[in-house]
Formats: C-alpha cells, structure tokens, sequence
C-alpha cells in the first residue's frame, strides 16, 4: 500500500472516516476489507481514522483499526499528536489501554512538548492520567516466563502472567480488590504459585528503581502488590486454603466508628517496609488521610476520597448501590455488600439514629431493621432496592419519561 500523503483520500477513505463519526463498525469493517482503502490513510489535517475513533471515544471502532495493522505511534499530524494524546483528552480510559497495550509509545510528545498524560491531565481526564502513567506491559512480565541465563526454569510459570499482569493493572490499591483478583484465579490461590508471584514483583519492584529513568511511583506499587500477595500466602498458609478470613480481617471496623484498623495497619505496614528510599509518603501520615488514601493519591495521582461513589468494600469507583437503611455506604455489587454487612451492621443502625429520616418509619423498614441474620438481611435490602427501582421506573414510564437511567442503576451488576 501507498504511502499516505495528507489529504488525497479515495472515496471509500472518506467515507471511513464518516463511518468513524457515525460509529458504524460493521460498515467500516466491510470498507477496510477493499483494496482502495488504507487504514493509515492521512485527512488534510495529518489524522489518521485510529486518532479520529480515539478521539470520537469509538472503542469498537479502535479495536477494528487496530486489528487492520492501524500504527498506533503515528504522528504526522502538524502538532505531533498521537493516537493516545486523542484517547486521553476524550477521557476513554478502555480505548486509553487498548491502545498501550498495542504498543503506543507513553513518552512521545507533541509540538510543544506534552505527552499523552500530561495532555489529558490538561483537560482534566484524570482517570486516563491514572492509566497511562500505571501502565505495564505484558511483554515485560513475560520477560520471566522464559529461563534466564544459568535457570533451568522460568522464575514465572507462564499460565500466571496474565493473571498477575489484571493484578498489576489495577488502579484499584484496596487491598481487598486485590485480594479479590487473586481469589478469582484458582491458578494463583497456591502456595507455590504465590511465592513465584511475590518474587517477580519484588524483583520487578528493584528493576523500577534501578532503571535509569527511575520510576519510584510504579516502584511502590509493585512493592504493595508483592506485600498483598505475601498476605494471601500466609493465610493460605495458616487458613487450610481460605482467603476469605483475610478479606473479613481487612473489613473488620472497630466498634467505635467502623474505621478498619487492621487495613490501616497492614498498608502502613507495607509503605513502610518499602526497601529503596526513606519511604517519605509516611511523613504525612497521621490518623488523617488514612494510609490508603496516601498510597493511592502517590500512585495514580488521585485523591480517591473526594467523594462518596466508592464501593466500601472494594474501592472501586462508581458504585451506585447504596446501603438502603442507613444510605450512607456504596457498594459495586452485591457481593461487596454482602462481604461487608457483617461489620457494617454495627454501626449502620448508629449512622441511622444519626440521620433519622421520615422513610424509615415506612414499615417495611421497620421490618428490615428487626431482622438479624446476615444473609437475609442483605437479600432482603436488596429486593427492596430492586422494588423500589421498579416502582421509581413505573412512575418515569407513567409520566412518559426514559426509564434506561433508572434500570442502570437497578441493575445488579
Ligand atoms: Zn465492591
Ligand atoms: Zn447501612
């Protein structure tokens, strides 16, 4: 194929680009299968059809290009811009990752000398500033999938590195989502896969900091990870195979306030084993922000506790289902509720007294606050979320409104 100049587009060529805007994959990928259509193709403006879809927010549209030879590092645009400093300002952080993992280049930089993140961080996309800069190739843990010089076995059996790769991905910090990354891989709850897996981090951890652009920030997050890790190993150790004593142990709240000391604890605990540098994040550390929240403001950037969309349990961000009796915890999912109601029983009915509100009255309540078994309870809150969405989305359809908001946010996954 020729290579593009800027501006002189076929037909088809053009009409991709419309394709692009209209978001119609299907069409678009019957055109890039014609021999008069480039998927480099230039517009007169130097973009490509891949920054026009990173850019419109088209993941589908991306991934198509992409699975069509699309470069990922060109730049021929007038300013410099690549495919991933249009991913960053639309603030996609899927099409922000996709595009790292197809080997787009996170340090190239515009004509006047921004990278990707710093771009996005101008607009104010602060979660593909997260992804960009926490950014590991798998390449580079598959580096100890295969035996080194004098080894006669690889330090990583290779089934484990996509698993610990998700682990090392995550811009969750919560120890309890990282413990649940793990249990969810019945290759990694194992004694032995756990200590390979630890090691790799570890080993990871000194490459970070001795690398010569050093990147103490990934440093730190390899070193938490390894910590978690060796956690879970030891409570597969003494706990006959069961992680799940560990996830009760992080949640555990005092009986004061609820605050879960034994987390607490445990991350400041791993800041400050961090083996290269005086571990200065601890200097901040009072009761105030809670260790967790230092650790994941120095890693990703962000302050997570600015608001309340945080699921109590996991951390993860955007939870919208709320404890229904005292409405004053998120939660992602069931099962994080569920996880944390053991605890969160203690002090949801204080945070009620606290916040009495003429709903509680309603009888149903009264029925729900009685109850005490922990299962029941949880199902039980649940159903009445679930009714009280039907019931929300019946009067929307009543009055002719669109319901699709209210159903999203009903639903339970
Ligand atoms: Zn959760
Ligand atoms: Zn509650």
């Amino acid at each position: 194929m020729a290579a593009s100049q800027e501006g002189d587009l076929s037909a088809s060529e053009r009409q991709i680009l419309q394709l692009i805007t209209a978001g119609d994959v299907q069409e678009a990928s019957l055109l890039l299968a014609r021999e008069d259509v480039r998927v480099n193709c230039l517009d007169e403006y130097g973009m490509t059809p891949l920054m026009h879809a990173a850019y419109k927010g088209r993941a589908d549209m991306c991934r198509l290009l992409l699975q069509h030879g699309a470069d990922v590092n060109g730049n021929q645009l007038e300013y410099g811009y690549t495919a991933l400093m249009f991913a960053g300002l639309s603030g996609k952080t899927d099409i922000t990752s996709m595009l790292l993992d197809a080997g787009a280049e996170k340090d190239l930089v515009n004509s006047v000398g921004r990278t990707a993140a710093q771009m996005a961080a101008f607009v104010g996309q602060h979660d593909c500033v997260t992804v960009i800069n926490n950014f590991f190739s798998l390449a580079r843990l598959e580096y100890y999938t295969k035996p080194q010089g004098e080894e006669t076995e690889p330090r990583l059996p290779p089934r484990l590195a996509g698993p610990l790769h998700k682990i090392i991905m995550t811009t969750n910090l919560n120890p309890v989502k990282i413990v649940m990354l793990v249990m969810e891989n019945p290759e990694l709850v194992d004694v032995a896969a756990l200590e390979k897996c630890y090691q790799v981090m570890d080993m990871l951890c000194e490459q970070c900091v001795k690398q010569q652009d050093m990147n103490e920030v990934l440093a730190v997050k390899m070193h938490y990870i390894s910590c978690v890790l060796q956690k879970c190993l030891a409570f597969l150790q003494k706990q006959d195979g069961k992680l799940d004593i560990l996830v009760k142990n992080l949640l555990r709240g005092r009986d004061s306030d609820g605050f879960p000391q034994y987390q607490e604890k445990f991350i400041r605990d791993c800041i400050k084993k961090f083996p290269y540098c005086e571990a200065t994040l601890l200097q901040q550390q009072g009761n105030d922000p809670t260790a967790f929240s230092v650790l994941t403001q120095a890693i990703t950037g962000q302050m997570t506790f600015a608001d309340a969309h945080y699921c109590a349990t996991c951390g993860e961000k955007g939870a919208d289902k709320r404890c229904s009796l005292c409405k004053a915890v998120n939660y992602c999912s069931l099962v994080c509720q569920k996880l944390h109601w053991f605890t969160h029983k203690k002090m949801c009915r204080c945070i009620q007294e606290q916040n009495a509100d003429p709903e509680m009255d309603t009888p149903r309540f009264k029925e729900l606050k009685d109850e005490d078994d922990d299962d029941t309870l949880v199902m039980e809150t649940a159903n009445f979320l679930q009714e009280l969405c039907l019931r929300a989305e019946e009067q929307v359809a009543a009055a002719g409104g669109c319901p699709a908001e209210l159903l999203a946010r009903s639903s339970t996954d």
